[in-house]
């Protein structure tokens, strides 16, 4: 468990004493380096980033628009937990580098796996992280099925065949070709995943996939948002949906989340967003939501009949809103998913052979979440 407190190097500034006081070495020299109090702060500075108290950064690699995947180990007096290990070996090895530097034995003290949702880039190191720990991997029962059968990613997007074998092939953040994990257990709405004196708080939130889930911690205000709220660096106006994912509950996620009281908003593709930043965010999301919902709306009337298609040719040259063009699926995707919405919000219609029109009147999607 928690590493006792450090006899062999005293820190001068440390006004904690045993056993509040968690001391931390370095594995590979042996050298008592850094101490801890609970909450996190730190008094030597750390080769790890701790972007929260008592919650670390482990970035791995630039993909360009989608920028890196960030995992993140949430210590806690009784144990760590990883929230979504990101790709197959990226940052995989660092991970448990991470794990070692803040004082912990992988093999003994990572208690959970916390996956946010199943896309490839937050479950294709799960196995790999396992491997040297006992942890639970835990994941919404939705998503499950992305861990156990990584190419039934597939059938989340609205892909032809040869982007299909291209994400069995790419090596980049959409790549299915990862070792797949069975989940120990499933993630539940409002359950509690206790580490002592850091405990996160399951919120399924099931609006970019149907089984996404965010983790909040209530003391210090840390929210561990997945893909949910910031899907790209720094653009909380970018953002794609998977094909089980869902408007109005993303909607009704953001207005749900933006009512706790969030210091540390933790984006999986981004760096923390902090205090009024972070509200910002939030309403950002949603406000880009609404107005990526009323593009689509307004290219099906001004063409009074469209399939799918017709409606992204016409998003992607007109530039009515942003849209990620990372991957060539996902604006179809989304869009997809937008017309649906909008299909429940009795504001157009679908037709047998795929044609969107739309109703006439006054519809609100505002009713919907
Ligand atoms: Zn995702």
């Amino acid at each position: 468990m928690a590493p006792g407190h450090c006899t062999l190097y005293v820190v001068p500034s440390c006004v904690s004493p045993p056993p509040y006081c968690r001391c931390v070495r370095r594995a590979s020299t042996g050298v008592h380096r850094y101490c801890i109090k609970p909450g996190g702060r730190t008094f030597l500075a750390m080769a790890v980033t701790e972007v929260a108290p008592s919650v670390y950064a482990v970035r791995g690699q630039y993909y360009e628009e989608m920028g890196y995947l960030t995992s993140y180990v949430v210590a806690g007096a009784e144990g760590v937990a990883v929230v979504d290990p990101g790709l197959h070996n990226d940052p995989g090895p660092a991970i448990v580098d991470a794990i070692r530097e803040v004082g912990y034995e992988p093999a003994e003290d990572v208690r959970f796996i916390l996956c946010t949702h199943g896309h490839p880039d937050h479950v294709g190191g799960v196995a790999q992280v396992k491997s040297v720990t006992s942890a639970t991997v835990m994941v919404h029962e939705r998503d499950a099925m992305l861990l156990s059968d990584p190419a039934s990613f597939k059938s989340r997007l609205r892909t032809g065949l040869l982007e299909q074998v291209g994400l069995y092939l790419s090596k980049g953040p959409f790549s299915v070709r990862f070792p797949s994990v069975v989940p120990d257990g499933t993630l539940e709405d409002q359950a509690l995943i206790n580490l002592g004196d850091m405990r996160l708080t399951v919120i399924h939130t099931g609006g970019h996939s149907a089984g996404h889930c965010v983790f909040y911690e209530e003391e210090a205000g840390i929210l561990l948002a997945g893909d949910e709220v910031v899907g790209f660096p720094n653009r909380p106006e970018l953002f794609y949906f998977d094909l089980s994912g869902s408007i109005p509950a993303r909607l009704e996620a953001l207005d749900e989340l933006s009512k706790l009281d969030v210091e540390y908003l933790l984006p999986a593709h981004d760096v923390a967003w902090l205090g009024d930043k972070a509200r910002l965010a939030l309403e950002q999301a949603s406000d880009a939501l609404l107005a990526f919902e009323d593009a689509v709306l307004n290219h099906v009337v001004a063409r009074k009949h469209a399939s799918t298609e017709q409606v992204v040719h016409d998003i992607r040259e007109s530039g009515s809103v942003p849209h990620p063009t990372c991957l060539e699926c996902l604006l179809p995707t989304t869009v997809e998913v937008s017309l649906h919405f909008l299909k429940m919000a009795g504001l157009v219609t679908h037709d047998l052979d795929g044609v969107w029109s739309p109703i006439s009147g006054d519809g609100d999607f505002s009713q919907l979440y």
